[in-house]
Formats: C-alpha cells, structure tokens, sequence
C-alpha cells in the first residue's frame, strides 16, 4: 500500500493492510539527513505548485469549517497545539485532490479518513466524530505551527521523496503522539 505517499496532504489512510511499517533503511536516512542535489531539485519543482494548493484548501476549511468544541480544544493543546482557537474543521466527503507537477500524477485520495492543512481540517463524515481521527490531524496542525506551512510543506514533500512506500516520519509522529494520548484506537494504517 502506498496511501500515504502524496505530495502535501497529511491524512489517515484506513486500509485492512499491514500496519507495521518497515524500518528506514542507512541509504534512506543518510538521504534524508543531507538530501542531494537531485532531491533538491525535485522539491524546488513541486514546491510552488504544493504552496498554492495549501494555501487554497487551508482557505476553504477556514471559511467553511467550525471551530473547535471545548474538549476538542483540550485535546488539541494535549498533544501540542498552541493555538487551536484557530483550527476549523471542515466536514466533506469531497477532499480537494493535488496535482503532482512533475510527474502529472493525481492523489488518489479515496480512502482519506482526515487532512490537515495547516489551521484547516478536512474530515469524511464518516469520520467526523471520532476523537482519535482529530487528535491525529492535531498533531498535524502543531507540525504546521512549529515548521511554518513553507518548511512543513518542503519537509513532506522530501519525506515522500526519500520514503516513499513507506509511512513518512510526519505520519509516524502524528500517530505516536495521538496514539500515547488518547490510547492505541485507531484501525490499522495502510502506509
Ligand atoms: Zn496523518
């Protein structure tokens, strides 16, 4: 499975696959560590096209997505948020789909449970009220804060570079830090 390797969009793949992911491999990490030239490049060409696309779905969850619930708010600055009064979590079966630059390649998104982007939350009705699906796009949403969008967006699209089929370490995070709060609750990850 290889649900999670999209350019930019952060979300949940549920999927009835393995969900142990295989270790990082020397070559992998060294990559990862000191990314080269050909890396680099790759990045600089998918990062204008990955920005707009950011900043147009972090708009429409900001303009048509809710704020957050008192306890949603708790769990939001549980897991690190600083500033969830910001956060809007919009409800859709429709998940905005990016276009890879170089490579022409839509995201197949189908099994997408939740997205975030930024302040914006994308979430499947289907999916809507479970708290371990938005603890999850929390962690996404400090990663945002902490990074800033820019360096958040260039670090996942190196992450899918460098591991590609495999669960991304943003993934990893999102799913440590939610897991050790709200408790090992979700199905198993595609990755
Ligand atoms: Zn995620």
């Amino acid at each position: 499975m290889n649900r999670l390797n999209f350019p930019i969009a952060l979300f949940i793949a549920l999927g009835a696959c393995n969900s142990i992911p295989p270790e990082f491999t020397k070559e992998q990490l060294s990559e990862y560590q000191n990314p080269s030239v050909q890396t680099r490049v790759k990045i600089d060409a998918q990062f204008p096209a990955a920005l707009q696309f950011f900043e147009k779905t972090q708009e429409a969850a900001l303009k048509l997505g809710r704020s957050l619930t008192q306890a949603e708010i708790t769990d939001a600055k549980a897991v690190g948020v600083t500033h969830p009064e910001k956060i809007r979590i919009y409800v859709t079966g429709n998940f905005p789909i990016f276009t890879d630059p170089v490579t022409g390649k839509k995201d197949n998104q189908s099994r997408a449970g939740a997205m975030a982007m930024g302040y914006g939350i994308f979430i499947k009705p289907k999916y809507s009220s479970a708290r371990w699906v938005k603890a999850h796009e929390f962690v996404h949403v400090r990663q945002f804060e902490t990074l800033g969008p820019k360096d958040m967006i260039r670090q996942v699209l190196l992450e899918k570079q460098v591991f590609s089929n495999n669960l991304i370490p943003t993934e990893r995070e999102a799913i440590e830090v939610s897991e050790a709060y709200i408790g090992k609750s979700a199905p198993k990850y595609a990755y």
